[in-house]
């Protein structure tokens, strides 16, 4: 079941407040803190280092983990001085073993269904409708635990590193005449007729383990809280799963606010940010329309709803970036020894507009979720150094220099450049 019979929400875990006031503030943050990153089993993952707040009940040898998590926080030192805002912060979660934040739920999801399958649950296959990094998530952790995974993919609309990892895990890759909402009417149909148990972020499970990434950030700033944070978004559970997490933190004591949070869209695919520009309470859908950053086009974001929810309670914004936009962003970030994917600079170009409008102060502290590793967008960066990229002026590409072996014509070269 993975939507109420009354009303059709999404369904939300609810964690015992009370049992875990147990525990004080102080007490949780030296928990966390003594198990931050160490070899002990299950403790190393950044999501079952902070099991208790996850999933309680999971014993040990059930987890299939990956130790995710525990990703850098980078201080962008060099790219936030040239914007003006010298604490500005990347959270790198696609430092992971699949390369996306999409591990930190998925260890979750998979070590529950492992769990309920020795409880006698039959599940023929794992399914998910993906725009490339829930399926290589999906793959990897499914093919850890040894359980017959599915996927479904919007034909030629994800990068072909995004492809070749379900297809090396050994799941069966479906590719559809469609686009990522396509696939997800079809997916959700599957699990409703019972013929695959749901991976997307509609089942709660995946929010619980990615609602870490906040309690990850706050730790790594010694239990300090940002300003702001910035959230490329698409189907929207991130926006809500980083919610849910500060506001864990809160309700336990370990921090006396919230930070204010940003929510990025690409503008061919910014369903949310029609809505909250207009004023309205609910999100249309839309049809989303290419975009570079592939693994937010999306027209009907699914946890809708409950982003809205978020951006109430964080004092959020929406904020949307053109393909030249974050072409130009990932372009200056990398020129400052970043590797950012298209859906990180979406982050990036939305974190420099709010600057510009005077949204953020240069004295707030800033933290972008980088959500995927840039190496899985090979596509997109050679198409920009080749100056490739349709409608995109790339005038800060930079292209190899072809030479012979000759001597005198590659120190010719070196002058000219420097
Ligand atoms: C999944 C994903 C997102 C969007 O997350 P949502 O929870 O769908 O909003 C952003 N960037 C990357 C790289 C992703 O894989």
């Amino acid at each position: 079941m993975y939507r109420c019979p009354t009303c059709g929400g999404l369904l939300e875990v609810a964690h015992d407040i009370e049992a875990l006031r147990d525990r004080s503030a102080a007490a949780w943050i030296r928990l966390f803190d003594e198990r931050y990153r160490v070899t002990q089993w299950p403790y190393g993952s950044g999501v079952w280092g902070k099991r208790e707040w996850v999933m309680p009940s999971l014993s040990d040898d059930l987890i299939v983990s990956m130790y995710e998590g525990g990703t850098n926080l980078f201080w962008a030192d060099r790219y936030g001085k040239q914007l003006g805002v010298p604490e500005t912060w990347v959270k790198l979660c696609g430092n992971s073993h699949s390369g996306s934040f999409k591990d930190l739920g998925m260890t979750v999801l998979v070590s529950v269904v492992r769990q309920a399958i020795t409880q006698g649950l039959k599940v023929k296959a794992i399914a998910c409708a993906s725009t490339g990094d829930t399926s290589a998530a999906l793959a990897a952790y499914g093919a850890a635990a040894g359980l017959p995974v599915v996927v479904l993919l919007p034909r030629g609309k994800i990068s072909t590193a995004q492809l070749v990892q379900p297809l090396a895990h050994g799941a069966l890759v479906l590719g559809l005449d469609t686009d990522f909402d396509g696939c997800m009417a079809i997916v959700q149909r599957l699990a409703e007729e019972g013929i695959v148990y749901l991976a997307n972020s509609m089942n709660p499970l995946r929010i619980e383990g990615q609602k870490t990434v906040a309690v990850e950030i706050v730790q790594q700033f010694d239990w300090q809280v940002p300003d702001w944070v910035v959230l490329p978004s698409g189907n929207l559970g991130n926006a809500y799963a980083l919610y849910s997490g500060f506001k864990l933190m809160k309700e336990l004591g370990l921090i006396d606010r919230y930070p204010r949070l940003a929510v990025a869209q690409a503008e061919n695919a910014n369903p949310l940010y029609r809505a909250w520009s207009a004023g309205k309470k609910t999100v249309e859908p839309i049809t989303a329309q290419q975009t570079l950053a592939t693994a937010i086009q999306i027209g009907n974001p699914v946890s809708a709803p409950r982003a809205l929810r978020a951006l109430e309670e964080l004092n959020g914004v929406v904020e949307q970036a053109s393909e030249q936009e974050l072409c130009n962003a990932a372009a200056r970030a990398d020129r400052t020894g970043m590797y950012t994917c298209p859906h990180t600079a979406v982050g990036l170009a939305v974190l420099e507009k709010l600057v510009d409008n005077g949204t953020i102060k240069s004295t707030d502290r800033v933290v972008c979720v980088s959500t995927a590793n840039g190496l899985k967008f090979t596509e997109f960066k050679v198409a920009f150094h080749e100056g490739k990229v349709p409608g995109v002026d790339t005038n800060q590409s930079n292209p190899p220099v072809m030479l012979p072996a000759d001597y005198g014509q590659v120190v010719d070269a070196i002058t000219a450049r420097l």
